[in-house]
């Protein structure tokens, strides 16, 4: 399949790209608007709807959306009781929303708090409309493709629906796929070929080959936020996107496997994105989106170098690992350069933990690069795990003191998690390694229960209480 050169194709087939509940209402959702700004640069017609936020507006239960706690959108009991009665009436009303506009595909993104919402949709639009072909893509789609080839499944069970609801799934990244599938339908030829996407036919899914990663990321254009009303979300800075995956493998993480290999733009690419977003939208906050912002370090400082010398008036943030190169100086330029807030994974004050959890870094470092952070004005938010599958009581209160030693230094503490099991990461696939055993009310190992958990994240609040600090955090089982 040749796709076709960018600018080509003027006034080709139209998409409806449409992010479902629960999905949060901080921002417009920023992988759609990615896609939306990459399709129409091929002459595609792209409508993006965020029905997240619609329903939000009307919602009774606005906590449902705090995506700490997505249940009541995942678990079946607690959404057929507490989210479809009030979600119902408005699924055939999207649907004609949908239609209106009259698109030939609609795309869903697939995460497991929108897999519920979506499939009702999804169900919806093909009352209303049978010849509709309906895709999905997103992070759930890669585990239903991955269960369904290997069998193993061993937390959240994949919704069966998934795959004899949507049409076709795309596994990975979705621009190229989707600009493939709709030059087929243009064309009359077949979608069902396309790279990289999965179907069911008769009882088995079929999965064809994988697409080849986008290798250069500076051929994507700036996320397209115009179809979202901006003024709506919680949070004022607009979220883009710099780099794909991370350089670390840390062992609890599923989103740098989901990515596979560690992309990035070029600065300019950056700079001249910022300078779009700023020009096009009028604002001047931003929040990077990257799983981590500093996987080239050298990079940041040359992004930094060319907002400087610009005068752009901007403050931004980001997630950022804990990396030797991150020194005064460069702390200095990002302040300069207007990074406001910077994120930082720490998850253990143990050496041994982090160790076990691949985390590439070490407690100097961490300490010094707080600190810095401090130093120069940029606010250092921390994120720690509770309760680490190897996590010992001594670990837990060398955690403890890590924080209280280095709190002065802290802004908040962001994201306190009892350890999540993500499903793709790798004490996910390694759960016998780990000794790891699912019950009914969370994971158990040797060193880690729930009521563990649950007992050292209450310390934890203890503590962060009494150093009057805020903090996002959850405790999950
Ligand atoms: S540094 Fe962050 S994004 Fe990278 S692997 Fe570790 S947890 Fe994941």
């Amino acid at each position: 399949m040749i796709l076709p050169e960018n600018g080509k194709n003027k006034g080709g087939l139209g998409l409806a790209l449409v992010m479902c509940p629960g999905w949060g209402v901080i921002q417009p959702p920023v992988g759609i608007s990615y896609l939306k700004s990459y399709l129409e640069g091929y002459g595609k017609k792209v409508k993006c709807f965020d029905l997240s936020l619609e329903l939000y507006k009307v919602f009774p239960e606005k906590r449902y959306w705090d995506l700490n706690y997505p249940e009541h959108f995942i678990l079946p009991q607690l959404f057929q009781r507490d989210v479809l009665p009030s979600l119902k009436p408005y699924l055939a009303l999207w649907a004609e929303e949908i239609l209106r506009y009259n698109p030939k595909v609609v795309g869903f993104s697939l995460f497991m708090s929108s897999v519920n919402t979506s499939l009702l949709l999804a169900k919806e639009l093909k009352k209303a409309k049978a010849d509709l072909l309906i895709v999905a893509g997103g992070a759930e789609v890669t585990r239903a493709k991955r269960v369904a080839a290997d069998g193993i499944c061993g937390f959240t069970p994949i919704n069966d629906d998934i795959f004899t609801t949507f049409d076709l799934l795309i596994d990975g990244e979705g621009e190229e796929a989707l600009l493939e599938i709709l030059c087929s339908l243009e064309r009359g030829e077949d979608v069902y070929s396309a790279k990289g996407i999965c179907y069911l036919k008769g009882n088995k899914v079929i999965a064809n080959n994988t697409r080849a990663l986008i290798e250069d990321l500076d051929v994507l254009p700036p996320p397209d936020f115009s179809d979202f009303k901006l003024g709506e979300y919680t949070r004022a800075e607009l979220p883009f996107v710099t780099s794909r995956g991370c350089v670390n493998r840390c062992t609890f993480c599923a989103d740098s496997p989901l990515w596979k290999v560690y992309r990035h733009q070029s600065p300019r690419k950056v700079f001249e994105e910022i300078q779009f977003l700023v020009r096009h939208y009028g604002r001047n906050q931003f929040e990077i989106v990257d799983s981590t912002f500093n996987g080239n370090v050298r990079r940041v400082g040359e992004i930094c170098d060319l907002i400087i010398k610009s005068k752009l008036n901007i403050q931004w943030s980001a997630k950022v690992t804990l990396r030797e190169e991150m020194d005064l100086p460069l702390l200095e330029k990002m302040k300069k350069a207007g990074c406001s807030s910077l994120a930082y994974g720490v998850e253990s004050g143990s050496p041994r933990v982090l160790k076990n959890m691949r985390k590439n870094t070490n407690l100097d470092t961490a300490k010094r690069i707080i600190r810095h952070t401090h130093r120069v004005g940029i606010q250092a938010n921390c994120f720690f795990i509770i309760g680490y599958p190897t996590e010992t009581e001594e670990d837990f209160q060398m955690t403890l003191n890590f924080i209280e030693e280095n709190a002065r230094f802290i802004y908040r503490f962001d994201q306190v998690t009892g350890c999540h099991l993500e499903e793709d990461s790798y004490l996910g696939l390694n759960l016998e390694k780990y000794g790891i055993e699912l019950k009914d009310d969370g994971w158990y190992s040797k060193d880690s229960t729930p009521s563990t958990r649950k007992a050292r994240y209450d310390r934890f609040r203890k503590l962060a209480r009494k150093l009057h600090k805020h903090y996002e955090c959850e405790v999950q089982a």
